[in-house]
């Protein structure tokens, strides 16, 4: 696995493979590997010929009280990882390399980024659309796959790819979870082991909203009152949101019907430590 840090390097190498004929696929991530990243990267190579992960910590989608600063790292970890998968490239430029001086474009796309996700973290969006798009211009993959872990993010990158004519699909990977279902995430590392322990119960909640659909409860506010009364059991746990929506346009109707797609998604923190997770069911 070769590692490249510097943009122009990283179109010369992938305009090579392009004119060979050689598809392109793309896994963008902020590194600090686990094994949801890891299976991105393995789905990856069933697309494509050359496989480019971006490991980027982007400081413009984190908002100024964030944790941007302590976000983790470790990039010996993360270059093992990847090289142990097969991927082919590390693209791992630094803030300087994507944002140098004199820096000045910002991609802003209205769907989807007005709520939740968008809501609670102002600007996050912003800075999502904004390094997709350098990464996209970066590796000119001919697939690009992100984690359903980040649903939200799913819509706005589809969005965008949409709306900006970028000649990418885009693949949707299931999320990896530990085996009391805690979603894998980088931030996962900030719990203390009690915290940790609480943390499965975000899944079981889901689980309550989900046991509800299958009950043939149809009505919003009731599915997402059953996953809020779980969470509430646990004074350790605060709900930032508990939202049920299409899984395909967010939109929230009062009932759902039979055969709509809902996603349940949550966001709560535990601690200083915010986790969001969501799944995704059809309605019977
Ligand atoms: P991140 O490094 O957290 O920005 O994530 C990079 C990519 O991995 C994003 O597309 C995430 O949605 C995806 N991802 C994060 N956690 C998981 C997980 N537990 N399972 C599957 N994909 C994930």
């Amino acid at each position: 696995m070769k590692v490249i840090d510097k943009v122009q390097e990283m179109q010369n190498i992938v305009n090579t493979h392009r004119k060979r004929g050689e598809r392109i696929v793309c896994v963008p991530t902020m590194g600090y590997f686990h094994d949801g990243h890891l299976s991105l990267m393995k789905l990856a190579q069933e697309y494509g010929d050359v496989v480019i992960v971006t490991l980027f910590v982007n400081p413009t989608q984190f908002g100024p009280n964030e944790d941007f600063e302590r976000y983790p790292r470790d990039f010996q970890r993360d270059y093992e990882l990847a090289s142990s998968i097969g991927v082919d490239y590390l693209f791992a430029p630094t803030v300087e390399e994507m944002y140098p001086d004199g820096y000045s474009t910002k991609i802003i796309v209205n769907k989807f980024t007005d709520k939740f996700e968008g809501l609670k973290r102002a600007g996050h969006f912003d800075g999502v659309a904004t390094v997709v798009t350098k990464i996209f211009n970066a590796t000119k993959p001919n697939v690009a796959i992100f984690g359903q872990k980040d649903l939200q993010q799913t819509l706005v990158v589809r969005q965008l790819v949409k709306d900006l004519l970028f000649d990418i699909d885009i693949v949707i990977a299931p999320t990896v979870r530990e085996s009391d279902g805690l979603a894998m995430s980088s931030r996962n590392v900030y719990l203390s082991r009690e915290e940790r322990e609480v943390a499965s119960q975000i899944y079981r909640a889901l689980q309550k909203g989900l046991d509800a659909i299958n009950k043939g409860i149809t009505n919003r506010d009731v599915i997402s009152s059953y996953v809020q009364k779980h969470l509430s059991k646990f004074p350790q746990l605060t709900v930032d949101y508990v939202a049920v929506v299409n899984s395909e346009n967010f939109e929230e109707p009062a009932e759902f019907v039979p055969g709509e797609n809902v996603a349940i998604l949550v966001a709560v923190y535990l601690g200083k430590t915010r986790l969001i997770d969501n799944i995704i069911t059809k309605i019977p």
